[in-house]
């Protein structure tokens, strides 16, 4: 039995109908930039996230990048970040001009450690930009507070945790901003790309408006160099279809992991932590191995779709090399990048076939 570590297939499935009709009203309308379904989606997903608005854009990253830029992070800024996360939440600093610096995180949630934080800041620092990796929101209120003391702003990067909770409120309208990917594979995903920024600011929302659109208001008028950065009509279509089964599906998730949790139980393998604080969305279902890369080659040899997220951590990979990052120097997200393993999980996943990984894994 082949189980893969996403399934993006069945979705489609379950929703064909509803999709194709909405897809299609697009195509007969030809509103294929900035249409109608665009506004619409914006306001359903403020709504999910009760933040005050959305502004939908080409990508996760250009959320980050956009984001940033409309809370006037550029050149000679220092934005403070997780070191263990995909590539695109440091590109999205260097983009605006900005330089990166590494946190360490927690061993726990591999999410940014407050502590880690505050060692950090210099007069240059002008933003936080903690992740909610895996679908686990970072510990927000001591990074609020040191953000309020410091007069920092504070970008989410919620690419992998759309519903997600921090003491119950959701995720990526706590801080000044939140992006959002909707990428295939997170877990409210377009056919396609495409991403969100979500904020109660309506000053940053109007400015960001302007960034993803050549930087005017009104046709031809640019007030300043802008981007060509828009969610298509086409995917916030689809994305409204979808949007309207992302809690159940969060809650398939979750009740997945806890079903792997279940069958991995007395085994040597470390189960995921969920912080007292969190609703956790499972984006990814993150184990712990000594013998990481055996154990993988040992799933993938068997069908089973395993996978790392991430090998390595950011600062060390080739495209920063020059920031001069030491081994050693990011001890817990270093060790975290050569232990975890992510299984198989997506909403559909059946419990015969969690039974399958875990036998598999207790075969190792
Ligand atoms: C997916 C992802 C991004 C980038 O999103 P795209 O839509 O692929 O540009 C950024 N940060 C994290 C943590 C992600 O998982």
């Amino acid at each position: 039995m082949n189980i893969p570590l996403v399934d993006l297939k069945t979705q489609y499935q379950t929703l064909t109908a509803e999709l194709i009709e909405a897809v299609q009203q697009v195509m007969v309308n030809a509103n294929f930039i900035l249409g109608q379904q665009v506004d619409d989606f914006e306001v359903d997903f403020a709504l999910f996230c009760k933040g005050r608005q959305a502004v939908g854009l080409a990508s996760g990253t250009d959320a980050l990048h956009l984001g940033l830029r409309a809370c006037g992070i550029g050149p000679g800024d220092e934005v403070i970040t997780a070191a263990n996360s995909f590539i695109a939440t440091a590109s999205a600093i260097s983009f605006t001009g900005a330089t990166p610096v590494f946190a360490d995180v927690d061993p726990e949630t591999y999410t940014i450690d407050p502590a880690s934080i505050r060692e950090l800041i210099t007069d240059r620092t002008r933003a936080i930009l903690p992740v909610h990796l895996y679908g686990q929101p970072a510990d927000m209120d001591p990074i609020m507070e040191i953000a309020g003391e410091k007069e920092l702003k504070v970008v989410e990067d919620a690419c992998q945790a759309h519903g997600a909770q921090y003491k119950g409120k959701p995720v990526g309208s706590i801080g000044h901003l939140g992006a959002f990917s909707f990428y295939p594979g997170k877990n409210l995903g377009a056919f396609g790309d495409g991403g969100a920024a979500v904020t109660n600011d309506p000053q940053l929302a109007d400015r960001l408006k302007m960034l993803r659109n050549y930087g005017q208001r009104q046709k031809y008028q640019h007030e300043f160099l802008g981007f060509n950065s828009r969610l298509d009509t086409l995917q916030a279509a689809i994305l409204r279809v979808k949007l309207k089964h992302l809690a159940e599906w969060n809650s398939k998730r979750r009740a997945a992991a806890s079903l792997y949790d279940q069958y991995l139980d007395g085994s040597k393998f470390r189960s995921p932590v969920i912080a007292p604080y969190s609703t956790h969305v499972f984006h990814l279902y993150v184990i712990r191995s000594q013998k990481r890369d055996e154990l993988l080659n040992f799933l993938n040899q068997r069908g089973i779709g395993a996978g790392t997220h991430y090998p390595r951590a950011i600062p060390f990979q080739k495209a920063y090399q020059s920031l001069g990052y030491r081994p050693g120097q990011l001890p817990v997200a270093e060790r975290a990048c050569a232990e975890v393993l992510s299984l198989p999980l997506f909403p559909e996943i059946t419990e015969e076939q969690i039974q399958t990984v875990c036998s598999t894994i207790q075969e190792f």
